[in-house]
C-alpha cells in the first residue's frame, strides 16, 4: 500500500475514522490503523488535523485507484422542477459509451420531490437512478451538493462521469473533481472510447478554438467531464425501459467527511430568494439555429 501512518504525528483522536467509507481504518493502541480494504481515495488524509496520514503519490498508486471502478454515470441536473436537456443528450452519448465498454448507465439525480423524474431517466437511457431526495436538496448548493455527489461517486465508483457544461455543472464538477484529486476536462464536444486501452477520449477546442485537443485521464477514475449543450443528440424516450431506482438516504447524508458524524450538511450559503434574469428575452444557448452578420474588414489593403 502507498499510504502510511506516521506514528509520531498521530494522536490517536479518531476523526479518520468515520469519514472512511470503506470501513478501513481503525485506532489500535491509540494509533490509527489502516486496514486491506482500503482504496487510497484520500478522505482521511483530509480528515487528519495532525497530517499524520500520508498518500505517496505514483502512478503505481493512481493505477491501483482505477481498481473496481465500473459504468458510466451521468449527473441529472434538474432546477425549478425540470430536468435540464443536456442530461438527456448526456444519457443518449452514456448509453453509447455504456455498450461500447458492456458497462451500465446510471444516473445521480438530486432535489427534493424528484423522484417523479426517475422513470423518465430510465426511459432516456439509464440502467440506475441513485436518487437523493430530501429537503435540504431543494435549492442547488455547490457545497452540500459536492459533499454527496463526490460520496456517491466514492459508494458507487463509475469509471466515467459525466455532466452538462452549464451553470450548474461548471460550479459543481470542479468541485467534485478537487475533493477527489481527480481530472476534469471541461465543456467537451466530444467523447468516445480508446478500446485498446478501455480509456474515454474527450475532445474538445483549445487554443482559441484553432485545435480540437484529444483529453485522457489514464491514471484516475472516474473520468470526469462536462459536455456542452446543444452538441450532441438527445435520446429518444423509450417508454418500455426498465431500470433500478436506488435511494440513498439516512446516514449516508448525515455522514460528511467535511463535517464529521451526524452534523448537518456543509452549507456555507444561503439562497434567500431567486430573481428571474428578465432582462434577457432569448437565450441564445438553446437556439437550433442562430443567423448572424457583421461587418468584416479587408486585410492587405485590398
Ligand atoms: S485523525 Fe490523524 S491523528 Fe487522529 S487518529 Fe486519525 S491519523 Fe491519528
Ligand atoms: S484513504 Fe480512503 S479508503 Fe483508505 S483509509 Fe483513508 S479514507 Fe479509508
Amino acid at each position: 500500500m502507498n499510504i502510511f501512518i506516521i506514528k509520531e504525528k498521530c494522536t490517536g483522536c479518531g476523526l479518520c475514522i468515520p469519514v472512511c467509507l470503506y470501513d478501513a481504518m481503525e485506532i489500535v493502541n491509540n494509533l490509527a490503523v489502516i486496514k486491506e480494504s482500503c482504496n487510497l481515495c484520500g478522505a482521511c488524509v483530509e480528515a487528519c488535523e495532525f497530517g499524520a496520514i500520508v498518500i505517496e503519490k505514483s502512478q503505481i498508486s493512481n493505477l491501483k485507484s482505477q481498481i473496481g471502478y465500473n459504468g458510466v454515470c451521468v449527473f441529472a441536473e434538474q432546477q425549478n422542477g425540470e430536468i435540464h436537456n443536456v442530461v438527456f443528450e448526456l444519457l443518449g452519448k452514456g448509453r453509447e459509451l455504456a455498450d461500447k465498454l458492456k458497462t451500465q448507465l446510471s444516473t445521480i439525480l438530486i432535489g427534493h420531490e424528484v423522484d417523479k423524474y426517475s422513470q423518465e431517466l430510465i426511459e432516456r437511457g439509464a440502467d440506475i437512478v441513485y436518487l437523493v431526495d430530501d429537503t435540504d436538496f431543494e435549492n442547488f448548493n455547490v457545497e452540500s451538493w459536492t459533499d454527496v455527489i463526490a460520496k456517491l461517486v466514492l459508494k458507487y465508483k463509475p469509471e466515467i462521469f459525466l455532466a452538462g457544461a452549464t451553470c450548474c455543472g461548471r460550479s459543481l464538477f470542479p468541485r467534485v473533481a478537487s475533493r477527489l484529486k481527480l481530472g476534469l476536462t471541461a465543456d467537451c464536444t466530444g467523447l468516445d472510447i480508446d478500446m485498446d486501452k478501455r480509456i474515454l477520449v474527450q475532445t474538445r477546442p483549445a487554443f482559441g478554438g484553432n485545435i480540437m485537443a484529444a483529453i485522457i485521464s489514464p491514471y484516475t477514475r472516474p473520468q470526469m467531464a462536462t459536455v456542452r449543450y446543444k452538441v450532441m443528440k438527445e435520446r429518444d424516450r423509450d417508454r418500455n425501459r426498465k431500470g433500478k431506482i436506488i435511494s440513498v438516504g439516512g446516514t449516508f447524508l448525515t455522514r460528511y467527511y467535511s463535517v464529521g458524524v451526524g452534523k448537518p450538511l456543509l452549507q456555507r450559503t444561503k439562497i434567500l430568494k431567486f430573481v428571474e434574469d428578465v432582462t434577457q428575452k432569448i437565450n441564445l444557448q438553446e437556439a437550433d439555429i442562430i443567423v448572424s452578420g457583421g461587418r468584416g474588414q479587408r486585410l492587405n489593403g485590398g
